[in-house]
């Protein structure tokens, strides 16, 4: 379905974004990586699951928007375009408010919110240009709700409601569609830190800190999977997708039904 097209990923070297590029890339895509950490392991495991597409890396900061500048314009010099660009990038600090160290509040700011304006300014004149465009920012039921103790990261997700939505009024008569996926409890590292903290605190083995975890908000007691996150992805790249704009779904097992 995305053959010829081209996909860059932010935060692909892990968790979601990882789980969004194999989809993307077994879609026909080619697709760039962005991310810390191993990344020859990523595009290893993604250009296994290639239908045809290449895959290439970029390790741009996602809290500097020079880099974030440059990746976009290296994808589109590498591939010629880009044309599904997703907003993955994130961190998480859990602190009361009072406690909330300033430099986190600010990384998360930059790396979770301005990131993704920073790509899709960088992004979008490109798409105009050619017709056609995806932007897909991976926010979070908490841009919907929110959590004690998570701030700035509810605060930055909210932003990203925000932003996709007024994006997707701006690109409503092109081609290009911005929406938000807005995931519950999806068990990455991202998450797998929050359930040790918890065994910690509560003494109890790291399976019951899950169901601790899932049980407190997330109905269906289940995680969601990248793999489920990227075919959501898949579909707002179709046709079917043409007209979905600015929405921002959440797939979390019930969690904002409650
Ligand atoms: P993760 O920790 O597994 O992956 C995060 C990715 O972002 C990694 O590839 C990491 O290298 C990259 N990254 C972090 N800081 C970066 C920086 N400064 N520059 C470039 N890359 C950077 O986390 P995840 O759970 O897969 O989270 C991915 C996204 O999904 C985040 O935006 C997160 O807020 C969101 N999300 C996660 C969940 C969940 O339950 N896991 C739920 C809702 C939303």
């Amino acid at each position: 379905m995305l053959t010829g097209k081209t996909a860059l990923v932010t935060g692909s070297t892990s968790g979601i974004g990882l789980g969004m590029a194999i989809t993307l890339a077994k879609a026909g895509a080619n697709v760039m990586l962005n991310g810390f950490g191993d990344a020859e392991a990523a595009k290893a495991e993604v250009q296994a699951a290639a239908r045809g597409g290449r895959v290439g890396y970029h390790g741009a900061d996602m809290s500097r928007a020079d880099q974030i500048e440059a990746m976009v314009r290296a994808c589109e010099a590498e591939f010629g375009a880009l044309d599904v660009l997703v907003n993955n990038a994130g961190i998480q600090h859990v602190a009361p408010v009072e406690e909330f160290p300033v430099e986190r509040w600010d990384a998360i700011i930059a790396i979770n919110l301005s990131s993704v304006f920073h790509a899709s300014r960088a992004a979008l004149p490109g798409m105009k240009q050619r017709g056609w465009g995806r932007i897909i920012n991976v926010a979070s039921v908490h841009g919907l709700v929110a959590s004690a103790q998570k701030s700035a990261y509810v605060a930055a997700k909210h932003g990203v409601v925000g932003f996709t939505k007024s994006v997707a009024l701006e690109c409503a008569t092109t081609g290009v569609t911005v929406n938000a996926i807005c995931p519950g409890w999806v068990l990455t590292p991202l998450v797998q830190k929050q359930v040790d903290a918890r065994a910690a605190a509560g003494g109890i083995s790291e399976p019951e800190a899950r169901k601790a975890l899932l049980g407190e908000k997330q109905p269906s007691l289940q995680f969601t999977t990248p793999e489920q996150l990227g075919e959501l992805a898949l579909f707002l790249c179709s046709p079917a997708g043409d007209n979905i704009r600015g929405v921002a779904w959440n797939v979390d097992g019930g969690w904002v039904a409650q």
